[in-house]
């Protein structure tokens, strides 16, 4: 049974980004771009789909998100869509990487309920390794505005400093940034950086199954920019596949026919279509072209029905992504005492 009060919505408002992350479909599957709506979302379509999601009350007071693989803040009509949500009782959420040089003043006065900043560093080398692109100055000069327009409209927006764990960033950038955090009183958030989209693990993983067997060929190819940033992470994806079977081996069929990015969310993309997931890239892995056309059930049970699902849930993609995060070692590792700091020191001499 739905738990209606968890269900929320992402609505992407830019389809794009002006950063090339690695670790996302953005910088690792630009050869896939033409499959992909990359514009910015037209008004009239964003206020009719607030307006269906307020129709239908699947969940009164959800948070709708404005990003999926995009930067909302390059959509300049960012603050007036926080508003309208706002304004319909719903909740707002923003995810930026605060390199764009938007009108921050107009977004905070639009007070979104939560703002997450999404980052991978303190240091100019560090950061720009996993956020390509990315200047890490700017990001700091933009936190810093973040907090004097809150300060200045008194706005409620919860700031959340949502920090991608790597192995070359997690010692003494980790902790200047969560110093920072700590001073602009944002909320620091650690959590262990993941390859993605679901389609790229699927590739790394049916690569590492097969064994070089060249019979078998995948669409989506690890190449030796994936294989770099898989050194980089903590969660190698082939080895939480295997971790996964081997901890459901006893329950797989309860475990492979649940997952709660499809009971819980719904992904809109900047043309209006639903795609099947927030964790899929490719456009045809959509499930209809325009969500104002089909309501909520029938676009659920549409996505039940996809195929891509079962492959996904074969591999337990659907339901590892926090198995690592989980465990007592890296709960500690990320963890805000004095032993987690001294843990992080030694660990980083091992790595
Ligand atoms: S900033 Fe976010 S959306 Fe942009 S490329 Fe990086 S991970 Fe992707
Ligand atoms: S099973 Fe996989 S592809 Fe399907 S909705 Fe869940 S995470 Fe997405």
């Amino acid at each position: 049974m739905m738990q209606k009060d968890k269900y929320q919505y992402s609505v992407e408002i830019a389809g794009s980004c002006n950063l090339r992350c690695p670790s996302c479909p953005v910088g690792n599957m630009r050869d896939k771009k033409e499959e992909r709506p990359t514009q910015l979302i037209e008004s009239d379509l964003f206020y009719k789909i607030i307006d269906k999601i307020v129709e239908e009350s699947i969940n009164k007071n959800c948070f709708v998100s404005v990003f999926d693989w995009g930067e909302p803040t390059l959509h300049p009509e960012l603050p007036k869509f926080i508003s309208y949500i706002n304004q319909k009782g719903l909740k707002s959420r923003i995810s930026s990487n605060l390199n764009h040089e938007a009108d921050f003043r107009s977004i905070i006065k639009s007070n979104p309920t939560e703002f997450q900043i999404s980052i991978s560093g303190f240091s100019s080398d560090i950061y720009s390794t996993t956020h390509a692109r990315g200047n890490i100055f700017k990001v700091k000069s933009h936190m810093y505005k973040l907090r004097q327009y809150a300060n200045q409209f008194k706005s409620n927006t919860e700031f959340h400093v949502c920090y991608h764990v790597y192995k070359h960033n997690f010692s003494e950038d980790f902790e200047n940034m969560k110093k920072l955090s700590k001073e602009l009183n944002f909320k620091f958030i650690p959590i262990l950086a993941k390859l993605m989209p679901i389609e790229k693990n699927l590739a790394y993983i049916m690569n590492k199954k097969v064994d070089g067997n060249k019979s078998i060929s995948q669409k989506n190819t690890i190449n030796e920019e994936d294989k770099k940033l898989i050194d980089l992470l903590f969660v190698d994806p082939y080895e939480e596949y295997k971790n996964w079977k081997k901890q459901t081996a006893s329950k797989r069929n309860n475990l492979t026919s649940y997952c709660t990015k499809r009971e819980y969310k719904t992904p809109i993309r900047v043309d209006g279509s639903v795609g099947l997931c927030c964790a899929v890239y490719n456009t045809k892995l959509k499930v209809v072209n325009n969500f104002l056309d089909l309501p909520h059930n029938e676009i659920h049970e549409l996505r039940k029905k996809n195929d891509y699902c079962g492959t996904c849930m074969e591999h337990g993609l659907h339901d590892n992504w926090k198995m690592k995060q989980s465990q007592f070692f890296y709960k500690n590792l990320l963890g805000n005492n004095f032993i987690s700091k001294i843990q992080r020191k030694i660990f980083k001499k091992i790595v």
